[in-house]
């Protein structure tokens, strides 16, 4: 049995992958406050992440690639459809707008809701992982057992297990807005990304950047990302509406790319951490990885 660490965008998208592919998977999740993909955009955009030139650039394109099928698949899993729309604008400095027809955006909480789906799923913190004859001891909040292998997923907190993981915390905001808007990325201002997609939830504006362990909203955030969306969506009607506050922690591999390899000292254990501010974008591929990994 394979127990795979937190069911966040990436655990949910590996142990989805890895049910499929036929292994027997059970799924911890502690169900942190600060997890990631609760408050992830969705955007699946490389240029405007401005991957280009970087050693991300051929991953990104490549888990691009696979969205549609992942989302197809998951979507028939689940019985509803997981939203995957393409097509991202692109607002140039001269204030004209560039489309780019092959990014796309979804929705991460459906992307987790629909990978959860059908997986032996338990609600509990992982505390240790023991090296014993033959598997792993996986001692958890909810009691003991054993495993033949383990993926740890479980983003800024894998650093409890020895993987040197950065939090870095990013707020957005959610307006309830007439639904139908684009997904738009401005140029970057104020040293933050700004973009802004239509959801099935709502109108995500996004987002900041700050190195800190703190998952508590800002108010100046708050104030700076409510100036972004109406420059980013002056043509877009803006009916009264509520903003509701989104802050996660993207888990960084402050020595580069995502990790995605056998754990430094545990026998067994796989990594799938250090995502940043691209673990939408990367599931897929990172999914299809630990399965070869791991199988
Ligand atoms: C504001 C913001 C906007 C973003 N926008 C985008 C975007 O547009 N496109 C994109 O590609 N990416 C985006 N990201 C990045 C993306 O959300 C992250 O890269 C991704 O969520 C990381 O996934 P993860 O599964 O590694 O970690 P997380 O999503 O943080 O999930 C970790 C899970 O592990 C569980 N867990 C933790 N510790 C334990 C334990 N000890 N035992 C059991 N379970 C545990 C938690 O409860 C959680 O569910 C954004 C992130 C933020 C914060």
């Amino acid at each position: 049995m394979i127990a795979v660490v937190g069911a966040g965008l990436i655990g949910s998208a590996v142990a989805w992958q890895l049910t499929q592919a036929g292994a027997e998977v059970l799924v911890l999740d502690a169900g942190r406050a600060g997890a990631a993909w609760k408050a992830g955009a969705g955007m699946l955009s490389p240029q405007g992440e401005r991957l280009a030139g970087t050693p991300l650039e051929q991953d990104a394109q490549t888990s691009l690639s696979l969205w549609p099928e992942f989302a197809h698949r998951l979507s028939k899993g689940a019985g509803w459809t997981v939203p995957l729309t393409f097509g991202v604008e692109h607002l140039q400095p001269d204030r004209s707008v560039y489309v780019c027809p092959h990014e796309a955006r979804t929705c991460p909480p459906l992307v987790v809701a629909a990978a959860r789906t059908g997986l032996n799923l338990r609600c509990a913190e992982v505390q240790r992982l023991l090296p014993v004859r033959g598997g792993v001891r996986v001692c958890t909040s909810e009691g003991e057992f054993c495993a033949d292998q383990v993926v740890l997923a479980c983003g800024v907190w894998t650093r409890a297990f020895g993987v040197k993981v950065a939090a870095v915390r990013g707020q957005a905001v959610l307006l309830q807005t007439q639904p139908g808007a684009p997904a738009r990325f401005a140029p970057p201002g104020g040293g933050h990304a700004r973009y802004g997609l239509g959801r099935p939830d709502g109108l995500y504006i996004g987002a900041t950047a700050r190195a800190t362990d703190s998952h508590r909203p800002s108010v100046r955030e708050r104030g700076w990302l409510l100036g972004v969306a109406s420059e980013l969506f002056a043509d877009q009607a803006w009916p009264q509406c509520w903003a509701r506050d989104l802050v996660g922690l993207r888990p960084v591999n402050p020595f580069g790319p995502p990790l995605v390899a056998p754990h430094p000292t545990l026998p067994r254990v796989t990594v799938a951490t250090g995502h940043g501010r691209h673990g939408a974008l990367l599931a897929p591929l990172t999914a299809r990885r630990v399965a070869e990994l791991v199988l």
